[in-house]
């Protein structure tokens, strides 16, 4: 639903319709290409959303263009200029080059913006066409905001010739002003530490606005890194435009950081949000998803008065680069801007190559043909990845010596997915566009802390894939298909059993329905049997500890630690740090044998090849499945 539109008013002598259009979180996807699956795709892309931009512009006698940053990081094109390509001097990175060609007039530092390190960062804005500002990344505190000396320009004083209703012409001056979240300093503190420091949002914009004013600013507009959150400020509070918006003398904002859309009906009810209006802390507010999927539109409606100008209507909309039709599928609403296309054709096509080179060595294959029913390499080498990377970040905190588990499952392993759904990367070259076949989902890393209890508790949710079976029965099927593998978690930094004579403790929602059974059997730590009350730290995704599956013990509340990085990326950093990879032999669960039982399990075809590698473990053929599935048995 959106709001009348307020603007026949514009015909009016001395009155101004402005109109700010706005990107954010681009994560240098410029051509509408999935570098992970190699082919094109309609769902991102800033050169589909620059083909919204023009049009959005050709509809309003006056506008700014606005990005909201993180736009240097977030997908292979951005990493191969990192990584491989380099900058020499004079060189534009291809992603702003890309960004001015959209018509982009300024932008802020996302935090992904430091991800690079600061000399990347450093040469990426030496070169950049247009103007880059944050009010809060600071590399010599004063005694306040407005006495720091940022990293870069804190705001920018734009002097415009605007047209009014009547056709006659006036200046404006539109100060944009930009933010960083505080939360740079964790997660990127090897980095930063020792030469950067970051200021409070809130507290910056309360110093910085005054002196906009002082500065001839008509407007003061908001390019906040950062989501909407919560109307009342907290110190450091990551999530700060809403009470950012509340400051006085704040005209707009773009928002953005959370990769969601506003307004849209997902905000509706939530405190300081008007998503009629399209509002938030009772200021026209924007937030246009994330690599390129929207653009945020913010009509104003300026009236002259005796204090100069004034917003005095205003309205806000995201608009989509693609839509779902009757059937589904996704269907492009623009075609691409060849402008755009031209400004990263060179870029576009050294990344394709990149991502098609080995960044590793296999020296065994590795596969999710058998990850339901053995201990995998696959799941195993993913649980590594973010162990390691969440002890490094929980370094110096008070989690600092808990132990650090770590979540996986092989999302790849059939299912509703088909008999092809399955991880297979053969023994030799690893190319970067492997990773997604080892992590399928564009999750980001987060950790929780639960106790023992809890810690037995999610892996009984987990082992409520299996169909209870019965001791000395031949040729069970061993999988509930209606369990989603998803749902499926391998604990690695523990050691378990399986008891499948047992019941599922949980139900396929997951509710306890089944008090008495204990599938989880031997859980122990370092050798010694997990107590209640013993403390873990596990590693998982932003979907389980977001309440995902509606695992115990992952949740909000026990939510430790929360990383913009993707586990993808933390998996990529891992491959490229070993070089040459042995695929692990995990020792961290198995079945509780079961003399005289065997059980059935569909998988792959692929999985043929592979069976030599598992007949140790009792895996043998029983022929075709339906849905062209590969049946097999596996002796308990
Ligand atoms: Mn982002
Ligand atoms: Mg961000």
């Amino acid at each position: 639903m959106t709001a009348p539109h307020p603007f026949p008013a514009h015909r009016d002598g001395g009155q101004v319709h402005l109109r700010l259009i706005a990107t954010t979180d681009l994560h240098a996807h410029l051509v509408p290409y999935d570098y992970f699956a190699d082919r094109p795709t309609d769902s991102v892309g800033l050169a589909r959303a620059a083909t919204l931009i023009a049009e959005a512009r050709a509809e309003a006698p006056n506008t700014l263009v606005l990005d909201n940053g993180d736009f240097l990081q977030g997908n292979p094109l951005g990493d191969y200029m990192a990584y491989e390509h380099g900058l020499r001097s004079a060189e534009v990175h291809p992603v702003l080059a890309a960004m001015a060609a959209a018509g982009i007039e300024a932008s802020t530092l996302g935090n992904h913006e430091f991800n690079y390190g600061l000399d990347f960062l450093a040469k990426s804005l030496a070169t950049a066409p247009f103007p880059i500002v944050s009010a809060n990344v600071v590399i010599n505190p004063g005694p306040t905001p407005s006495d720091d000396r940022t990293l870069v320009p804190p705001f920018v004083l734009l002097d415009r010739r605007v047209t009014d209703g009547a056709g006659q012409t006036h200046s404006v001056r539109i100060g944009v002003i930009g933010f960083t979240p505080p939360q740079i300093l964790q997660w990127d503190h090897h980095i930063l530490s020792g030469h950067v420091t970051v200021r409070d949002i809130v507290a910056t914009t309360a110093a910085r606005v005054p002196e906009l004013r002082a500065a001839g600013a008509d407007l003061v507009i908001a390019l906040a890194h950062s989501g909407l959150g919560a109307p009342d400020p907290v110190e450091g509070m990551e999530n700060a435009a809403t009470a950012l918006a509340r400051v006085p003398g704040i005209d707009a904002i773009i928002a953005g950081h959370t990769h969601r859309v506003f307004p849209s009906d997902d905000f509706d009810g939530q405190p300081g949000l008007d998503t009629l209006r399209g509002t938030a802390g009772g200021r026209p507010a924007v937030m246009a998803g994330f690599w390129g999927s929207h653009i945020g539109v913010i009509d104003l409606l300026l009236t002259r008065g005796a204090e100069g100008w004034q917003v005095t209507a205003s309205a806000s909309e995201a608009r989509a680069i693609a839509r779902r039709d009757a059937s589904g599928a996704l269907v492009a609403t623009v075609a691409s801007a060849p402008a755009v296309l031209d400004a990263a054709r060179a870029a576009h096509a050294e990344t394709l190559a990149y991502i098609r080179r080995p960044i590793g060595r296999l020296t065994a294959p590795l596969t999710s043909y058998f990850a339901l029913v053995v201990d995998d390499p696959s799941v195993q080498i993913v649980a590594e990845a973010q162990r390691a990377y969440v002890a490094e970040m929980l370094q110096g905190t008070q989690h600092e010596g808990v132990p650090v588990l770590s979540a996986a499952g092989p999302f790849k392993s059939g299912g509703r997915g088909g008999p092809d759904y399955y991880t297979d990367i053969p023994a030799g070259d690893l190319a970067l566009k492997n990773a997604a076949d080892l992590y399928i989902y564009p999750n980001t890393v987060r950790a929780v802390r639960v106790t023992g209890a809890e810690l037995r508790e999610w892996l009984e949710r987990s082992a409520g894939l299996y169909n209870r079976i019965l001791p000395g029965q031949p040729d069970q099927m061993l999988i509930d298909p209606r369990f989603p593998n998803y749902n499926y978690d391998v604990i690695a930094g523990v050691t378990y059993c399986v008891d499948l004579g047992q019941p599922a403790r949980y139900d396929l929602p997951g509710h306890l329905v089944a008090p008495d059974a204990h599938r989880i059997t031997g859980l122990c730590h370092d050798g010694r049997p997990v107590a209640d009350t013993d403390s873990f730290i596990v590693a998982t995704n932003n979907y389980r500890a977001g309440g995902g599956g509606d695992f115990p013990g992952a949740r909000v509340e026990t939510t430790v630690f929360t990383s913009p990085d993707t586990n993808r990326d933390i998996l990529i950093r891992h491959i490229h740090a070993l070089g040459t990879i042995v695929p692990p032999v995990p020792a961290t669960w198995r079945f509780v044998p079961m003399p005289g039982t065997s059980v059935l399990f569909d998988t792959g075809p692929g999985a043929r090849a592979h069976l030599p590698e598992v007949a140790a473990r009792g895996i043998t053929e029983v022929g075709p499945a339906p849905g062209g599935f590969l049946r097999l048995r596996l002796a308990l």
